[in-house]
């Protein structure tokens, strides 16, 4: 149990999804002391869901054995297009009605602490830079693979986040021209290729054209609740179909990595998320290997390519950091 230190001492970390809200209470060495998981409901509309952010700030203050009153500001990661001068979420494409939602102020009063709100991607990386790599790479591309792909820069040591606050959206680089379309409206985004999203599709389309998988053995024919952890199982049983889609998933992801390499410069290539966390060990070599094979010369010389071991994480640990940042 923590002791009772005085106010300012403590930072609350939220990591807001599109299907569950995180929380996470850190103490001035950003060690987590208690965390709190609420399910989104975003389609109850944007007041509930707020509503709920504030419930899952509560339950893990009480979580951590203190009170508000030691809290001394919350930072948000918030999925979509972010002011973060305002704290707006001016557009959250998989979360209804979230059209310039004031999220800073509206919990601000509800909370009555200071908030501070980011695009997750930028969390993200900002939680594996601080935390997980102790802020030494002074450069760093984070690619976060999950429902979508989400991204964050860090260079020169700092969050990047360009002209109109929307730089690091990896997940919309066009890989394939006439690739399959994707939630943006664009055809062949990574997101559209590499994403969780995209390899079920693409499992449940090669079942319907006769693919044999261990996956409708373990889960039956419509795949209802298919799981990241479940592609792993199959693979490690030998799936052959599971195999061959995580295989050129991975190209897919090396492909994305090694024009990053080539356009930014990075010293570390973090991979991130509930795809990463799952299967790591099958898609790192492969990543790595597509990458080498289409980075320009010279690029890649000492260049790290990592999995992240934050996993889940990542978001309430930058959400704490920003949050520990904006009121030193
Ligand atoms: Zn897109």
């Amino acid at each position: 149990m923590p002791e009772a230190n005085s106010k300012s001492d403590y930072v609350v970390g939220v990591d807001l999804g599109g299907t569950k809200i995180l929380a996470g209470i850190f103490n001035s060495s950003l060690e987590s002391v208690g965390v709190a998981k609420v399910s989104t409901k975003a389609q109850r509309g944007v007041e509930s869901v707020v509503t709920r952010i504030e419930r899952c700030v509560r339950d893990a203050v009480d979580e951590a054995d203190l009170t508000m009153k030691q809290i001394s500001a919350v930072g948000i990661g918030a999925p979509g297009a972010v002011d973060f001068g305002t704290g707006t979420v001016i557009f959250a494409p998989n979360m209804e009605g979230w059209k310039d939602v004031s999220l800073k102020k509206d919990l601000e009063k509800q909370l009555g602490l200071p908030v501070f709100v980011e695009n997750d991607g930028n969390i993200a990386v900002l939680g594996v830079h601080v935390a997980e790599l102790k802020a030494k790479p002074r450069h760093v591309v984070g690619i976060f693979v999950g429902t979508g792909i989400g991204g964050g820069l860090i260079i020169n040591g700092e969050l990047y986040s360009g002209f109109n606050h929307t730089a690091g959206e990896i997940g919309h680089m066009v890989i394939e021209v006439s690739g399959p379309k994707c939630g943006c409206g664009n055809k062949g985004c990574f997101e559209a290729l590499a994403s969780r999203t995209a390899i079920f599709q693409r499992i449940k389309a090669g079942i319907k054209e006769g693919e044999k998988t261990l996956l409708t053995d373990m889960l039956g024919n419509d795949l209802e609740d298919l799981r990241s952890g479940d592609l792993r199982k199959a693979i490690r049983k030998g799936d052959k179909f599971v195999t061959k889609i995580i295989e050129q998933t991975a190209e897919y992801i090396g492909i994305g990595v090694s024009n990053l390499i080539n356009v930014l410069g990075p010293e570390v290539v973090v991979l991130g998320g509930g795809v990463m966390e799952a299967l790591a060990d099958e898609m790192m070599s492969v990543i790595v290997k597509t990458a080498k094979e289409h980075a320009m010369p010279g690029t890649m010389k000492g260049v790290e390519i990592i999995a992240s071991k934050l996993g889940d994480n990542a978001g309430i640990t930058g959400a704490a950091v920003l949050a520990r940042k904006e009121t030193k």
